[in-house]
């Protein structure tokens, strides 16, 4: 049971399912063969593979063709760019996806270099990074497109307000900067060097958090009535995992006597959400929003391409 709350629940659940309605429209109203997702996963991971897994599963309803190229733990970093040069030449490929991380050994930045830049679904090709940063985005990262449309759907103010990013990675932290950016919010990432980091966080109308520690924002972080986006997505197996202030969630104790596991984002929400004015829960707010963005950006690959048969 989720605490009360003052916040409003931001549902990317439920926008996702809209959003993956919308990509299977588009789908079906396209001519010729349907779009054609390649996903290159190495190895056995288990969060990989239910990431694979719940994409191939949403890529089929709407229609997507999404094959899983299973590639194995000990590939040589040669062949693995041998399998995305493979992919790229291939005419029924439209967007190529390498599931990260990648197993020690790999160069996952050479990797994803080695992507064509017009079937770069995930948008992490320099091209299209500096595409996106220049303000004329091609394919933007699932995740801060997810979240920008999010915020549009929930008309939630942009323009002139202050926006704390916390976090600078490549999928997450900078492209959600530069799309708040270019949508007139005055951006301030932050990171693990910076200092009065509450303080910092305290300013923001919107506050994004991607840094990977389970509970980490609390209310301290948070100004009143700000918008609280958590990306953040941290598995705990045992209360032991948890943070002191975790460990006093009853939510978090019952899902873990319950089902010995719990997802838990970088917001402490039982403590924000009543002081937040609108916030993500995790699950159901960004993740779902990930998955419906990498079709959405399947079915512009395909039209983007002229070579298509
Ligand atoms: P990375 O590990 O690549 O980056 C983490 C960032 O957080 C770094 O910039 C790091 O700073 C910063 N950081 C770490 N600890 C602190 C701290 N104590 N104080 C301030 N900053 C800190 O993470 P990702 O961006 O890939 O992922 C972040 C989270 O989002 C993870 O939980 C991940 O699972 C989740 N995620 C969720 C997705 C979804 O679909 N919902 C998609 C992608 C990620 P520095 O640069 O100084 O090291």
């Amino acid at each position: 049971m989720q605490p009360a709350t003052t916040a409003r629940i931001l549902d990317g659940a439920g926008l996702a399912r809209r959003l993956r309605e919308q990509a299977r429209g588009r789908v079906a109203e396209n001519q010729g063969p349907a779009p054609y997702l390649r996903v290159l996963l190495l190895g056995e991971n288990p969060a990989s593979e239910a990431y694979v897994s719940s994409k191939a599963k949403a890529a089929a309803e709407a229609g997507i063709r999404a094959e899983t190229l299973r590639l194995p733990i000990d590939i040589t970093p040669a062949a693995l760019l041998a399998e995305v040069a493979r992919a790229n030449a291939d005419t029924q490929v439209d967007g190529i996806l390498v599931q990260l991380p990648l197993p020690p050994g790999h160069d996952a930045a050479r990797v994803l270099d080695s992507v064509h830049p017009l079937k770069d679904v995930d948008g992490f090709h320099p091209e299209n990074v500096g595409l996106l940063h220049q303000g004329r985005p091609r394919f933007v990262p699932c995740t801060p497109a997810g979240i920008m449309e999010l915020l549009a759907a929930y008309e939630i103010p942009i323009r002139g307000s202050r926006a704390v990013v916390l976090g600078r990675s490549d999928i997450v932290g900078k492209p959600i900067a530069a799309l708040l950016t270019a949508r007139d919010a005055t951006v301030t990432i932050c990171h693990s060097k910076t200092r009065d980091l509450a303080r910092v966080c305290r300013e923001a109308d919107i506050l994004v958090a991607a840094i990977g520690r389970p509970g980490f924002v609390t209310r301290e972080f948070v100004r009143e009535g700000a918008a609280v986006i958590d990306v953040g997505i941290n598995r705990l197996s045992s209360l032991d995992d948890a943070p002191e202030n975790l460990k006093r969630s009853a939510r978090i104790r019952k899902a873990l006597e319950e089902k010995g596991r719990v997802l838990v984002g970088d917001v402490d929400f039982d403590d924000v959400a009543p002081f937040a004015g609108w916030i993500t829960p995790v699950p159901g707010g960004v993740g779902p929003l990930t998955v419906a963005m990498l079709l959405s950006n399947t079915v512009k690959a395909a039209g983007l391409r002229s070579d298509r048969k």
